[in-house]
């Protein structure tokens, strides 16, 4: 009999686990960070499966290799009576207590080793991902070639990191200096047909005009990529992205500037968009011009059209409440002193932009999220499909910690826990196109799946890298976190990689990294 059967009465689980230990020929090990074991057995498990259905258990999980062998559910009869039959492994997670769930996907990361011509590990970003759960991210426009060069390293298993999908950057951002000779709809085909080529996963587009977004969205079709487009106030808005089949909206703006009643904002005559203040400030007071009618319109055009959302809401939230941004618990021994750096005030850096931010600018932006947000639930109501993404990197988000965050606002806009975990995990497997082996709990797909240490459920803060506090026998206890991230079969151990980033960090400050030669733009 397998202790874990006696999960409900730990002492005797115990007890019994020393028995089974002497008794039994072959005692399973405990996994090795890092590496992985031919067959590993996680028992006892409670199940959120990543598409919306309720949490149930206790089940085994076997994964042989990298792939979800089977996942048997416990009869507590035939447990009792020491006649459930349990899979064989040679490594075994106890998970009694714990909360099995797909990996998680940031379906908007940014592959980051340098932020204002200072450097800053690798290691750091990717880690932070990894103690966060996170198994798959989608990169959205960073250096291509170093970035697919991650890719293959992480597939082969050579690199500590979740799955990258690289979508290239089209248009204004990013440092692909190719795309910005883009001229004529045939520059635009052109530029696509090239980065199929090179062996990118999909395109991430920001501000191109109308008619080089239409022919790079349609070569884009036909060479099978997928496009994310970063939704800025420019000549095209979100009936664009219906109309030509975009793939998913990133961020917001697209959306409630086609709603719009005369077309156009009021701004006022000084307002400058090359200007961040201006920018972030008006940017604030654009939901609220949203005619209701239009808006339920646009809505309804991209759904109709298929067009996914992942809002990042937690990369704005520093404009409703900068204080909170500026002070968030694990800056104290996770901040890396190149990101500290990055996240002052400074004119010079994209995001910097909270030099006199005032009360009024904070007020507009909460009712600037809460109509947002109703929107968002509109989205879905209607039959819309929501992701989640974090974008950290940028105003004060730290990596891994800002999608954890954004799981908590998308709750805030009204999403049951469960939803809001779809979204993270068998949404995000859709938007990427990987639904048939990423983000469910079921045999035969990939073995990206995190184990965390309570129930998330109950309490989204449990998936934070750093777990989250509570009151058991009248004692503050530290709890939650995700103890095991598992990608691709490898166990990554959530705690060892959490005191890594800890000592990288903890270098870093003692010698303060230095500008390096060609700053990245
Ligand atoms: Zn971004």
């Amino acid at each position: 009999m397998k202790p874990s059967a006696f999960s409900h009465q730990p002492a005797v689980l115990l007890g019994l686990l020393l028995i089974a230990g002497v008794a039994s020929a072959q005692t399973a090990r405990a996994p090795q960070h890092g590496v992985r074991p031919a067959k590993l057995a996680i028992r006892n498990a409670m199940i959120i499966e990543g598409n919306g259905t309720p949490a149930s258990g206790p089940y085994d999980i076997l994964l042989e290799g990298n792939l979800i062998a089977s996942v048997v559910a416990l009869d507590p009869v035939a447990l009792r009576g020491g006649t459930a039959r349990r899979p064989a492994a040679d490594v075994e997670i106890d998970a009694t207590g714990k909360y099995v769930m797909p990996g998680l996907i940031n379906i908007h990361g940014h592959v980051q080793d340098e932020r204002g011509g200072l450097p800053q590990p690798l290691d750091y970003e990717l880690k932070l991902w990894l103690a966060s759960g996170i198994t798959t991210v989608r990169d959205v426009g960073s250096r291509t070639r170093r970035t697919l060069e991650l890719r293959e390293r992480s597939a082969a298993g050579t690199l500590q990191a979740p799955r990258i999908f690289v979508y290239a950057s089209f248009g204004g951002g990013g440092d692909d200096v190719e795309s910005r000779g883009i001229r004529s709809p045939e520059d635009a085909r052109a530029r696509v047909r090239a980065l199929k080529a090179q062996g990118v996963d999909g395109i991430k587009s920001v501000g191109i005009d109308r008619d080089l977004m239409q022919a790079m969205l349609d070569e884009a079709k036909k060479v099978g990529l997928p496009v994310a487009h970063h939704a800025g106030v420019e000549e095209t808005n979100a009936w664009d992205d219906a109309r030509f089949g975009t793939t998913s909206i990133e961020h917001w703006y697209g959306v409630p500037d086609a709603a719009l009643a005369d077309g156009v904002q009021g701004f006022p005559a000084t307002y400058n968009y090359n200007n961040e203040v201006d920018r972030f400030r008006y940017a604030g007071r654009l939901w609220r011009e949203a005619d209701p009618e239009k808006l339920g319109k646009v809505l309804q055009a991209l759904v109709d059209a298929g067009v996914a959302w992942d809002p990042t809401l937690v990369i704005y939230e520093a404009s409703r409440d900068l204080t909170r941004a500026q002070n968030q618990p694990w800056f104290k021994d996770y901040l890396h002193p190149t990101l500290e750096e990055y996240f002052k005030p400074n004119p010079a850096n994209h995001g910097s932009y909270f030099i006199g931010w005032s009360s009024t600018d904070e007020a507009f932006w909460r009712e600037n999220y809460r109509i947002w947000m109703a929107a968002l639930r509109d989205f879905e109501r209607r039959g819309g499909m929501i992701g989640a993404g974090e974008d950290a990197g940028f105003i004060y988000q730290m990596y891994g910690f800002g999608l954890i965050r954004e799981l908590e606002l998308q709750q805030e806009a009204g999403f049951h826990p469960l939803k809001v975990i779809q979204h993270a995990t068998g949404n995000n497997a859709k938007i990427l196109g990987q639904e048939g082996r990423l983000g469910r709990v079921r045999a035969g797909w990939l073995a990206d799946l995190i184990v965390v240490n309570g129930n998330p459920l109950e309490d989204l803060k449990m998936l934070y890298a750093t777990g989250t506090e509570t009151i058991r026998d009248g004692k503050t206890v530290r709890t939650g976190g995700v103890e095991w991230t598992i990608k691709d079969g490898i166990p990554y151990h959530g705690p060892t990689l959490l005191a890594q980033v800890k000592e990288i960090v903890a270098r870093d400050r003692a010698t303060p990294p230095r500008a390096v030669t060609s700053p990245n733009p």
